[in-house]
């Protein structure tokens, strides 16, 4: 048996992805399991190498320990060009030249989605039959990303889409739209790279958080597609802050690294996040000034 934990280096890891790699340490170490660390930097316009150096750091203080060798994605674009290449094979994914504001204009004509925020996810599917033509044509000018024909797909694998926790709890989910497997900028998804690597690793138990369940069907679809067997998926929840925020990179949750510098004890944070109460995160945001009682006397908890 084996898991992963798997950040992406577009910050310092913060006490949420702290709780996660937690967890992931602890389900492998309960069941005598190996703990695989993987590094999605594939999208080199937000990831940074000091951020690789500071989650090694981060992780090692915190005490964790990982099997060798550390799988860094940028590494493997061969891997997920192969797979890109299956599926083009299968028939499975056109290229798509929309932008977000011809994707928006379409809906508004078909009366859709006349908001832009109720645009993210949804496709209307202007690129989805284009003649072979047309798509070589423009393939050869114009930046173009890879979707995935969801129905075409869908017919080929067993359905419904679904996936079973550590209980055998089954889930399902339905892909409402055609997905983007490969970028205009990066020519990979998150999507893609994750389902080829917990293949190539061998990942049997995927623990995550429950802001990922929604890409699930995606992936479970993809491993599918591309003959990878399916694993075991557990999504934990999520540590909110005390006004319900959910602690992320973007709203500047408190940061391992600022816990460490004014002093706080690893072993104490673990115990402390591993027993949450409501899993909220007390503390402000960013530490800086320090206090909420000198974080909770540097979390002896007083
Ligand atoms: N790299 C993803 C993140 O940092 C996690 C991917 C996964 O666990 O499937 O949110």
């Amino acid at each position: 048996m084996r898991s992963r934990f798997a950040p992406s280096p577009t910050g310092r890891l913060h006490v949420g992805n702290a709780y996660s790699a937690l967890l992931c340490a602890h389900w492998a170490a309960n069941n005598g399991a190996d703990l695989l660390l993987r590094i999605e930097d594939i999208d080199h316009s937000r990831c940074r190498p000091q951020f690789i150096e500071g989650i090694f750091e981060d992780l090692q203080w915190l005490g964790l320990s990982w099997a060798e060798p550390v799988r860094l994605q940028s590494s493997h674009l061969e891997d997920y060009r192969t797979a890109i290449a299956r599926l083009r094979e299968l028939d499975l994914i056109y290229p798509c030249f929309c932008t977000r504001r011809t994707i928006l204009q379409e809906m508004e004509k078909m009366a859709i989605a006349p908001h832009a925020e109720d645009a993210a996810g949804i496709y209307p599917g202007i690129c989805r039959n284009l003649c072979s033509d047309e798509q070589e044509r423009r393939m050869q000018s114009t930046p173009f990303a890879w979707r995935l024909n969801v129905k075409k797909a869908m017919g080929l694998i067993d359905t419904p889409l679904c996936w079973h926790d550590e209980q055998g709890l089954e889930y399902s989910a339905e892909i409402d739209h055609d997905v983007v497997i490969g970028r205009k900028d990066i020519s990979f998804s998150y999507h893609l790279s994750v389902v080829v690597d917990d293949g190539i690793q061998g990942i049997s138990h995927v623990i995550r958080g429950k802001d990922l369940e929604a890409s699930t069907a995606i992936h479970r679809l993809l491993q599918q597609l591309l003959g990878l067997p399916a694993p075991t998926y557990i999504h934990h929840p999520l540590i909110h802050t005390s006004t319900g925020e959910r602690l992320a990179k973007r709203n500047g949750a408190t940061t391992l690294a600022s816990l460490r510098e004014i002093g706080v004890d690893a072993q104490k944070l673990s115990a402390y996040l591993l027993n949450l109460p409501g899993l909220i995160w007390p503390f402000e945001q960013q530490n800086n000034s320090t206090c909420n009682s000198e974080i909770l006397r540097l979390l002896g908890k007083r």
